[in-house]
C-alpha cells in the first residue's frame, strides 16, 4: 500500500537511503534538511523519476516553529501523513566529558532530544485517531551508542540516544491505542557523513571491521529496517528497537 511519509534529514545518509527505497516503492516524500538544499532537491529528483511524488523542506529540528512549518509543508504538498521518521542527529567532535562544553552538549541535546521529541510530538498530533487522525506509524533513529556508551567519544550523543530508546517505549505505549505504532532503529557504524562531522572520516571503515559482520554498514541496509517499520508488513510491531549494527 502506498504510503505519504515525512523523514527528517533525509538531504544525506540514513535519511536519504530510506526517502529512496520509500520512492522505488511509489510512496510520497517529505525530504527534511537543514542546510544541503542541493542534496535535498537531488533525493527529490531521484524519487519523481523513480515515480514517487517529494518535496524538499527546509527546517532546524532544534526550533519547534521550524517543525511546525516542515510538518505543515509535507501535508500541504503531499497530503496526510501515514508515517514519520526522526533521523535528523548530530554528533561532535571526540571528547571526555570532562572536556565538554555546555554549548557543545546543548547543541547535541537540542537536536537529538528536544528536536526528536517535538518532531515525535507532531507527529502523534497528526496520526492520532482520537485527534483526527488514520493511525499510522513513527520510526525512530537511535544509535548503538545507546548500549554502549560513547566512552571517549561522545558520552553526551549517547545518551541522547538512549532518551530515543525511552521515548519509543514510552510512546509506544501512548500511541498503541490511537493506531500509532513507534518503533526505533538503532544503527551501529554506518559509512554516512556523521563521522567526518565529528573528525573522524575513516571511522566506520576503521572500526567496522570489529563488528561480527566483519565490516561497517551501508546507510541501504539501515534504510530498508525503516521502511520495513512503516510498512504494513510490520502491522503487529510496535515499542521495538531493532539493531542494524552488523551483531556490535
Ligand atoms: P549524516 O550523514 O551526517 O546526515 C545527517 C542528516 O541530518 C542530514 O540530512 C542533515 O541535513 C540532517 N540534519 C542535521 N542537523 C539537523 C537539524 N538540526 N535539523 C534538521 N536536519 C538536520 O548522518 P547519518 O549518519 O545519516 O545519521 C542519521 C541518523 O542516524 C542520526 O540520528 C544519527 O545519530 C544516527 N546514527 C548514525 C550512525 C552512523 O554510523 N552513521 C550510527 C548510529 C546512529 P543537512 O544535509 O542539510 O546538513
Amino acid at each position: 500500500m502506498s504510503k505519504t511519509i515525512l523523514i527528517t534529514g533525509a538531504s544525506r545518509g540514513i535519511g536519504r537511503a530510506a526517502a529512496l527505497l520509500a520512492g522505488r516503492r511509489g510512496w510520497s516524500v517529505g525530504v527534511n534538511y537543514v542546510r544541503d538544499e542541493a542534496g535535498a532537491l537531488a533525493v527529490v529528483k531521484e524519487i519523481e523519476r523513480a515515480g514517487g511524488k517529494a518535496v524538499a523542506l527546509h527546517g532546524d529540528v532544534a526550533f519547534e516553529a521550524d517543525v511546525l512549518e516542515m510538518f505543515e509543508g509535507a501535508v500541504r504538498a503531499l497530503g496526510p501523513l501515514d508515517g514519520v521518521v526522526v533521523n535528523a542527529g548530530v554528533v561532535a567532535p571526540r571528547a571526555h566529558l570532562a572536556d565538554m562544553s555546555v554549548e557543545r552538549m546543548r547543541r547535541v541535546f537540542d537536536i537529538n532530544v528536544l528536536g526528536a521529541y517535538v518532531c515525535a510530538r507532531e507527529a502523534a498530533r497528526r496520526l492520532s485517531k482520537s485527534l483526527g487522525g488514520a493511525g499510522g506509524s513513527i520510526v525512530l533513529v537511535s544509535s548503538a551508542a545507546a548500549r554502549i556508551g560513547g566512552p571517549g567519544e561522545y558520552v553526551d550523543y549517547a545518551g541522547s540516544k538512549g532518551a530515543i530508546d525511552t521515548l519509543t517505549l514510552g510512546l509506544s505505549k501512548e500511541l498503541g491505542p490511537e493506531g500509532v505504532r513507534v518503533n526505533a532503529v538503532r544503527p551501529g557504524l554506518i559509512e554516512t557523513d556523521i563521522h567526518a562531522s565529528g573528525g573522524e572520516p575513516d571511522r566506520a571503515q576503521r572500526l567496522g571491521v570489529t563488528a561480527p559482520l566483519g565490516r561497517p554498514g551501508l546507510p541501504d541496509e539501515v534504510g530498508e529496517a525503516i521502511i520495513w517499520l512503516l510498512s504494513d508488513a510490520a502491522s503487529y510491531t510496535t515499542g521495538a528497537i531493532l539493531d542494524v549494527t552488523g551483531g556490535r
